[in-house]
């Protein structure tokens, strides 16, 4: 296990640099649309690239599922694409970039990495929060979780941060380029203290107007704080918020959530002491393939205060 969480966390650490540099230089046309509509940047490509590369040096045999795929620059309009990522990996050949980067459209089997190499792209575009996401999930249960989060201060430091978690070996954090980490706990608020919401910047993923009348329930006891990304797993996890609601957008009904934009989350923030859940209640069941096809939205928590929100949901 220290091995794969050594790695995971290596790995993670390597490509938050990149994006980092990237995201210090970005300009317009380093973007691109895929046919979802959703944007993705060079930094995505180098970011898959470069984890892909290091877990498939060190684990040939375990595949993984990543969020992007080469093909997008076959179209002849984002054929510059290869060359800005190349200029940020100047020692690889454009042959050995599209092959790591597709090293990472791997097919769920017992064991695989699941990757998403910037979580909250937009926010990414934004210069706001953004995570490298990458888990490791055995028979649907998520093993371990590393969660890289370039623009996350830890204790007022100025760095960036990054968070992990093995099951049953608890979570910590530690701020970029450290050794001394520290271990993560969920808060003890059950709802005598103000209730600290956390919901998506991008108002298209989630339902405002419901998450907003779950909160009325507290009265003025509560406040709503937007981050994008798997950022707000790791604030849970610190403690520093006690729920984060994500209930169906009533535009997209049918949207299921993906593995990598939960499975490390989820592992942190379990390993914290917390709680995640669909809206009803259920687990989230990481064993039926890219997305959560069993479940619908996702509501998190610090545990002691679950069932009272899933009760709301219910009423
Ligand atoms: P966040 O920054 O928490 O809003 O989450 C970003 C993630 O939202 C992206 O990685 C997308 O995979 C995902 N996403 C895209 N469309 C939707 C949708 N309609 N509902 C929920 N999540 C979505
Ligand atoms: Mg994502």
């Amino acid at each position: 296990m220290d091995n794969y969480l050594d790695t995971a966390v290596r790995a993670v650490e390597t490509a938050c640099g990149v994006c980092r540099k990237i995201q210090s230089q970005l300009v317009h046309d380093d973007t691109l649309i895929k046919k979802d509509r959703s944007p993705v940047t060079i930094a995505d490509y180098a970011s898959q690239a470069m984890i892909c590369k290091i877990l498939n040096g060190h684990f040939p045999h375990i595949p993984i599922v990543g969020e992007e795929e080469s093909s997008s620059f076959e179209d002849p309009k984002n054929a510059n694409m290869l060359d800005k990522i190349s200029s940020f990996l100047p020692d690889w050949t454009k042959t050995e970039i599209i092959k790591s980067i597709d090293l990472g459209n791997g097919a769920a089997q017992d064991l695989f990495w699941t990757l998403d190499p910037i979580d909250g792209t937009k926010g990414f575009l934004r210069n706001q929060q953004y995570a490298v996401a990458l888990a490791l999930i055995e028979n649907g249960q998520i093993i371990l979780g590393v969660l890289g989060c370039p623009n996350l201060h830890l204790n007022g430091g100025a760095d960036g941060s990054i968070f992990y978690a093995s099951r049953k070996a608890g979570a910590f954090a530690k701020a970029f380029g450290n050794v001394k980490n520290y271990q993560l706990k969920v808060s003890q608020n059950s709802g005598n203290d103000e209730i600290r919401f956390l919901e998506s910047v991008e108002s298209a993923h989630s339902d405002y107007e419901r998450q907003s009348k779950v909160m009325q329930n507290f009265g003025d006891n509560y406040k709503a704080v937007q981050y994008d990304s798997q950022v707000k797993y790791a604030v849970l996890a610190q403690g520093a918020a006690d729920v984060y609601l994500r209930l169906p957008n009533p535009a997209t009904p049918d949207y299921r959530e993906k593995i990598w934009d939960h499975a490390a989350g989820v592992a942190i923030i379990t390993e914290a002491g917390g709680t995640a859940t669909d809206m009803y209640g259920r687990a989230l069941d990481f064993s039926a393939g890219k997305k959560l096809s069993n479940n619908t939205g996702v509501v998190v928590s610090n545990g002691r205060i679950h069932d009272r929100i899933i009760n709301l949901l219910s009423a």
